[in-house]
């Protein structure tokens, strides 16, 4: 990538120059032709890159370095709001800042994730319609933040102090709690996708929000790679907890547990365990949850502790791999947490009981087969708490509508979805969030090119076509068209004698000839690779029907059947409703995930979508540090070349000349309502030239009139003073 410089010095036939990350290098004069003249916007920045002179992508990085070292961490592309994580807490977020930013267009202010948010609610009035807020980066790019901001700024635009505001608010610390984590990319990485829908009543105030949340990662309870840690809520509850309780748990310090300590770090710099865990009981209040539900939550938590701590001996029985659980005191508080006999404990997690031909066998399982059940045991109750939690908070939260007409109330969704992933070993886990990325990435294809440019050539605008990257192929492969790869790892999963093995031959023979599909290179090799919007991602297809099945087997249910703790049989109520062969023929992962997916897809279509892009400015969470390969990387692959370029050539802005009319007649006084206009068009027509000069690019198209973002602002600022 090339970078901006200084030229210093020109002697003796050399030149010496010094670049944006200060470094000199001296050039010999055959090389004086890498050396181009900046235009004069690059040079000192710009606000908006659709301003840029230089559109490339060295002028694109270079514009938001200058910033980022000025501590101007935002930047625009038109609407979409380029946020650039700065890795240190800047005084840009006050109660004053939001003074500021309320009730303003977009560019008159400096970019900023509250003129996005006020953006958002003035468009929700001004053209009663639902708006969202798609919120996109890699881990640690500043997802979450940026959702907390926003969410910020509404409460207090709403401005009611109301309990609804603060409950809505206090959601958050309790979601993070249990469902973010340390990871070594992300001192606080969200393991879950959420969608966060704000209702306004018509007077403009929140009236309550609904939480959707998707995909947890479930397999962080039972382990975490090196320098990670479990969900926060363990080490918060082992910090926290007043003693008493503790002891009733039989809990002790976060080395003393497995399911804490593979990652071998327990303690994460900058965050305080103890404090947070009064942040998070005093969330719980605020949110509703009883001192009984919060018993009972930190119950199943210490069970979990205990059973990762469970010791298995070898034995054979018959000739067969056995196992059995040492005696242990986690073994008995295991038990007794979760309110089973002991004995009933034992067995289920060292046999399986099998029905054949009517008849009930029990077999023993080997060490490391038990050890896959008890883990998933474990999954299984995490997984389902956490279900249970977002609906205990949505229970408190959502209103559904009564009195008030559905047409009277608006709201805003705010999506904070994983961002795209690509580890040195991939999974199951991986394919989804990048199955879920890449539908993403086609919604913003498809608002940003595809229905932009339909549009101007339908309304015969005078428009030269921009070409872009559409990743409708990889979606089709993925999840669209018939045999699909999802299909086909569902149907594998039904089928009883369907293994990783079949299953990849299946995806080889049915997608081989696909560009976007990488088949494995030889017949040992169990990994497949596509080609994602991007970047290739190689899968790894060891576990993935396992994963993809998720079902726990009968005895266990049986056992949470036995148990006498109300809660646990609570949060497995459907399983245990379900019965054996129900359960078998329950809805996989995969498809489970595709329709919460298909269903966020289309409420997102009948909203007016803003994008903010985060970008992670490096790997080591540091402030001032702007990796320039990293960024310009996050830039390419989300398209901000071609986005910055339709940006500029394009018309955001668009009215009917019905609405035209009606919202500007009063800058040109005599002008009569739409209703009682014969030429509309002509009207439009004449304020527009008077307002905005005749010769300014804006254009009249079929049925409505074309602006750029900045004739919006004029327009409005005009409208005010009239
Ligand atoms: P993940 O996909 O892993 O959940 P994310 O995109 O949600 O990642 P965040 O958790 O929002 O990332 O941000 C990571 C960290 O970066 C934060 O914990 C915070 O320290 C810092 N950060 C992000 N945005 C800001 C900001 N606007 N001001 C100050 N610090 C920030
Ligand atoms: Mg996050």
């Amino acid at each position: 990538v090339p970078i901006g410089a200084v030229v210093k010095l020109c002697d003796s036939g050399q030149i010496q120059v010094l670049d944006d990350e200060g470094n000199e290098h001296w050039i010999s004069p055959q090389n004086a032709t890498n050396i181009k003249p900046m235009h004069p916007t690059s040079i000192h920045g710009v606000d908006d890159m659709i301003r840029l002179g230089d559109l490339n992508e060295a002028g694109i990085l270079r514009n938001l370095l200058k910033r980022y070292i000025e501590h101007l961490i935002y930047t625009y592309t038109g609407s979409i709001l380029v946020a650039v994580n700065p890795y240190q807490v800047l005084p840009i977020y006050t109660a004053d800042q939001i003074r500021l930013y309320t009730n303003k267009k977009i560019g008159e202010m400096p970019p900023h994730i509250f003129a996005i948010a006020d953006n958002c609610y003035f468009n929700m009035q001004r053209n009663n319609r639902d708006q969202c807020c798609i919120i996109s980066g890699e881990s640690g790019a500043g997802k979450t933040e940026s959702t907390k901001l926003i969410l910020q700024f509404l409460a207090a635009i709403s401005g009611q102090h109301s309990w609804i505001e603060q409950q809505v608010l206090e959601a958050n610390p309790i979601l993070e709690a249990f469902g973010n984590a340390k990871t070594i990319r992300n001192d606080n990485s969200s393991r879950f996708g959420k969608y966060i829908d704000i209702h306004f009543n018509k007077r403009g105030a929140i009236e309550g929000a609904k939480i959707e949340q998707y995909l947890l990662e479930k397999s962080r309870v039972c382990r975490q790679a090196r320098d990670e840690r479990n969900y926060h809520i363990f080490y918060c509850m082992l910090k926290g907890m007043p003693s008493d309780q503790k002891k009733k748990l039989g809990l002790g310090k976060a080395t003393d547990y497995s399911y804490l300590a593979i990652g071998k770090c327990t303690v994460c710099d900058g965050r305080d365990d103890m404090k947070e865990y009064s942040n998070i009981q005093s969330a719980m209040k605020v949110l509703m949850f009883s001192d009984t539900e919060n018993w009972m939550i930190s119950k199943l938590l210490a069970s979990i502790l205990h059973m990762g701590n469970l010791r298995y001996e070898a034995r054979t029985y018959d000739n067969l791999d056995a196992c059995e659980v040492v005696r242990s005191v986690d073994l008995t508080s295991a038990a007794t947490l979760l309110e089973v006999n002991c004995k009933d404990l034992m067995n289920c997690l060292t046999s399986r009981t099998l029905i054949t031909r009517g008849e009930t066998v029990s077999t023993p399982l080997s060490i490391e087969q038990a050890l896959d059940v008890r883990d998933a045991f474990v999954k299984g109750i995490y997984g389902r708490l956490f279900v249970w939690i977002v609906e205990k908070i949505n229970a408190a939260i959502y209103k559904p509508p009564s009195h008030e007409p559905k047409a009277l109330r608006r709201s805003i969704g705010l999506l904070d979805i994983f961002g795209f992933e690509n580890f040195t070993i991939n999974s199951f886990e991986q394919l989804c969030i990048n199955f879920a990325n890449e539908n993403l990435q086609q919604f913003f294809v498809r608002h940003v090119f595809k229905l932009e440019q339909e549009q101007y050539n339908l309304e015969h605008i005078n428009w030269q076509h921009i070409e872009f990257t559409d990743n409708q192929d990889a979606l089709d492969m993925i999840a669209i068209k018939p045999m699909n790869i999802i299909s086909l790892i569902d149907e594998e999963s039904k089928f009883p004698k369907g293994t990783d093995t079949t299953m990849l031959n299946k995806l080889n023979s049915q997608h081989k000839l696909n560009t976007n599909y990488i088949p494995p290179k030889n017949n040992h090799e169990t990994q497949f690779g596509l080609q994602h919007f991007a970047g290739v991602v190689y899968y790894e297809t060891r576990g993935f029907l396992e994963k993809n099945r998720d079902t726990l087997h009968g005895d266990i249910i049986q056992l949470v059947h036995s148990s006498r703790n109300k809660f646990i049989k609570q949060i497995f109520q459907a399983d245990v409703a379900m019965g054996a062969e129900t359960r078998k023929r329950s809805p996989t992962l995969s498809s489970q995930f595709k329709r919460s997916l298909e269903q966020l897809m289309r409420t997102l279509s009948v909203c007016q979508p803003f994008f903010v892009r985060c970008i992670k400015p490096n790997e080591n969470k540091k402030p001032m540090l702007f990796d320039r390969e990293l960024c310009v990387r996050q830039l390419r692959y989300s398209g901000m070349m071609e986005t910055i370029r339709i940006r500029r050539a394009g018309y955001p802005i668009r009215y009917t000349f019905v609405e035209f009319v009606d919202r500007y007649r009063v800058l040109m006084p005599g002008v009569k309502p739409a209703y009682k206009q014969e030429d509309l068009r002509g009207t439009c027509q004449r304020i527009v030239e008077v307002v905005l000069g005749r010769d300014d690019d804006w254009q009249m198209g079929k049925t409505k009139i074309f602006l750029k973002d900045h004739h919006d602002m004029l327009l409005e600022i005009e409208r005010d003073k009239a």
